[in-house]
């Protein structure tokens, strides 16, 4: 009952977060101190009370079983939550990625530790995988009831366990993020897949305004790690991580 609630008011969270992101996006007043808070809250979120897990409860959701929190998985709640994040990806793109997911927070932080990145600058594969990756997934949970996510040790790293040798998987892709912006979100994450389409027809996005002085080598392009600040980019995989905003010195990107 005590971890059912915590999941509530996980949601909660995530809605409260989104709404003053994404306003504070749209008033011009975000900012890397703001998104470090948001950051390092939704992991300690994370690790304390595992919630807003919205991947975890897709999965939950699809198999029909969560031995741990099972009225919140089995529940209409759960369902119309996970519909519901997914809307809200339609309008404000994806700020539950960016800010509010422990998952996405714990690979946002460790991008921060300085040292050297490998930036994967093809958008076409990461997509292919995630397109393998998707339907596996809702195959594997709905025809052979088995959780991916927990296979490869999700859950474990936020109970900080180690079940199998499998669940070394995740927490290979976390080490990964230091390294590789965002791995698990970019190619792993069902839920992800689903906020990334919603996500290129979103109602408010970031895009160039008339202050854009389309500078030589655009700084806005050199310092997006998904290579989505490109003019060619849908923003599918744009996670509002602030980077091309601070890059630009006519601060010439809106959340528009
Ligand atoms: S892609 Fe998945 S894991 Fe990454 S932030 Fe979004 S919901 Fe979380
Ligand atoms: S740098 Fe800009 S376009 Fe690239 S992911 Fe971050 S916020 Fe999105």
């Amino acid at each position: 009952m005590i971890f059912e609630s915590a999941q509530i008011a996980g949601i909660i969270y995530a809605v409260v977060s989104l709404i003053i992101i994404a306003t504070l996006y749209r008033k011009k007043k975000f900012n890397r101190k703001i998104s470090y808070g948001f950051t390092v809250a939704s992991i300690v979120i994370g690790f304390l009370a595992f919630t807003p897990m919205l991947p975890w409860q897709m999965q939950a959701n699809l198999l029909g079983t969560e031995p741990q929190i099972p009225a919140f998985a089995k529940s209409p709640v759960a369902a119309l939550t996970l519909i519901g994040f997914v809307l809200l990806a339609f309008i404000f793109s994806r700020v539950f990625c960016g800010y509010a997911c422990p998952i996405g927070s714990v690979q946002e932080l460790l991008y921060f530790l300085p040292i050297k990145k490998l930036k994967i600058n093809n958008r076409i594969v990461p997509l292919l995988i995630r397109i393998v990756v998707f339907p596996t997934f809702i195959v594997l949970a709905t025809v052979y009831s088995i959780g991916i996510l927990a296979e490869i040790g999700l859950k474990d790293f936020f109970f900080l366990t180690i079940t199998s040798w499998l669940s070394l998987i995740f927490i290979a892709f976390i080490i990964m993020s230091a390294l590789i912006y965002r791995p698990f979100c970019r190619i792993g994450c069902p839920y992800g897949t689903l906020h990334s389409f919603a996500a290129t027809i979103s109602l408010f996005k970031l895009t160039k305004n008339k202050s854009c002085i389309d500078c030589k080598n655009p700084k806005c392009e050199s310092a997006c790690p998904t290579n989505e600040a490109l003019e060619t980019g849908n923003r599918m995989e744009c996670y509002l991580c602030y980077r091309c905003i601070e890059a630009c010195p006519t601060q010439g990107i809106d959340y528009d």
